[in-house]
């Protein structure tokens, strides 16, 4: 799909995140779909029998429950063995089942042949200055994601991407000009973390917190990115809690809906980087279709766990959105939704027309915001120097 401003677009986009998500996604039958779904208007990712790999199952796109419902049907072991497997897969990064030795030698065999274990290979890697790494990661198909481990005082955040480009065409975003190219899958999103985890120890470091804020919208890639979620937080696996991950959104309400159903309780941080329709339909497209009444009245909605917050995200763009009229709009847009507003100063992307506020009308709106009640952090941007920060994410196989 092109960068379309069209709300009709931007329905069918959330109609496909909702579908996506509503295949059955445990039990033999619900693998078949998943791994033959396709939605339309999508380009999916390669199937494994695409690749040579005949009937196999890519074992990073299974959560334990997908796992253990395999086992069952097809080899008939108990489904408690799954929580084995996984454990010598995510616990001891063993990837060779002739190696699990509290597994039959019947069992390894048969799961040596019904799975395999696809990589993401790195192609690049930049340092910043300020300590944040940027990963270049290619997929099997060729295709190109970026993945950002980002340094901060006390702890490292890894940013992932959710789509290889992006088709909600925000004005202001690089990722945007690249377009929707196509979802990514669940095991691509854990092939990121697998991928620049296995480089850490290379600087004796770790990761702390996820965000879902790399290339994508990761609310229009529901399936993918509920599957990964599981994986993430499951305690066989990743074991992070749920609070230790942020999924963005660029306000997909429907698809909100549906995220706060899956039950994943993982944080939502939502991009508003507007105080009126007139603006933020100029800014962002999909407010066409889902403008900020009902957008902020699926935040009111939203299931959140006990001291909770939903993170307001909000791009400081000069003469755009940073007028005083909007700093005395947004509190009143924010009242009765469990909030905090996080404040990004716009990254420049030459050629797209945007720049940031002074330092201090960043201050001044940090302040006042403060003083209204609201818990209101500046977040600089780290790894600028590789263009690694907000909104600067944007790559095509061959270039890197
Ligand atoms: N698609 C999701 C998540 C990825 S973008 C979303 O839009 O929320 C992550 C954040 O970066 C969003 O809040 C977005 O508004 C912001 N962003 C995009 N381009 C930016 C830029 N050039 N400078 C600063 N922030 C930017
Ligand atoms: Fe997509 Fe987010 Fe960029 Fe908008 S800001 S184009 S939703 S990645």
């Amino acid at each position: 799909m092109e960068n379309s401003a069209s709300g009709s677009a931007f329905l069918q986009i959330a109609n496909d995140a909702v579908s996506g998500l509503a295949a059955p996604t445990v039990g033999l039958v619900s693998i078949g779909a998943v791994k033959n779904q396709r939605l339309p208007d999508q380009k999916q990712p390669e199937l494994s029998a695409d690749k040579g790999l005949g009937s196999k199952l890519d074992f990073f796109n299974l959560t334990r429950e997908e796992l253990g419902a395999v086992l069952a049907d097809e080899f008939g072991v108990p489904s408690y063995r799954a929580q084995q497997i996984f454990g010598w897969v995510y616990k001891h990064g063993i990837t060779d089942f002739s190696l699990m030795l509290n597994l039959s030698a019947t069992l390894r065999a048969k799961l040596a042949e019904r799975f395999f274990f696809p990589h993401a290979v790195t192609r690049s890697r930049q340092i910043s200055t300020d300590g944040t790494r940027k990963y270049l990661l290619e997929l099997d198909d060729g295709d190109c994601v970026e993945a950002v481990m980002i340094k901060q005082p006390a702890r490292m955040t890894l940013c992932v991407s959710s789509q290889v480009g992006c088709g909600m065409g925000c004005k202001f975003c690089r990722t945007a000009t690249m377009g929707f190219q196509r979802h990514l899958s669940a095991s691509e999103i854990v092939r990121q973390v697998r991928a620049v985890l296995a480089d850490a120890i290379n600087f004796g470091d770790t990761f702390q917190n996820i965000v879902f804020m790399g290339m994508g919208e990761p609310l229009h890639n529901l399936k993918g990115v509920v599957g990964a979620l599981r994986i993430l937080t499951d305690e066989m696996a990743f074991n992070m809690g749920p609070r230790k991950i942020t999924v963005s959104t660029s306000g997909l309400v429907p698809a909100i809906k549906k995220f706060g159903e899956s039950g994943v309780g993982v944080n939502l941080a939502v991009s508003l980087n507007a105080t009126t329709d007139a603006v933020r339909d100029q800014i962002m497209p999909v407010n066409k279709a889902f403008p900020i009444s009902k957008l902020l009245a699926a935040l009111r909605e939203f299931p959140l766990k006990a001291r909770k917050l939903i993170t307001i995200e909000y791009v400081m763009l000069d003469g755009i959105n940073t007028s005083e009229e909007d700093l005395r709009r947004l509190p009143g847009l924010l009242r009765g939704i469990p909030s905090k507003v996080n404040l990004i100063p716009y990254n420049d992307n030459a050629g797209l027309g945007f720049s940031s506020p002074s330092r201090d009308t960043i201050d001044r709106w940090h302040r006042v915001l403060n003083e209204r009640g609201f818990s209101a952090t500046i977040r600089w941007s780290k790894g600028q120097d590789i263009d690694a920060a907000c909104g600067q994410l944007a790559h095509k196989a061959g270039s890197s």
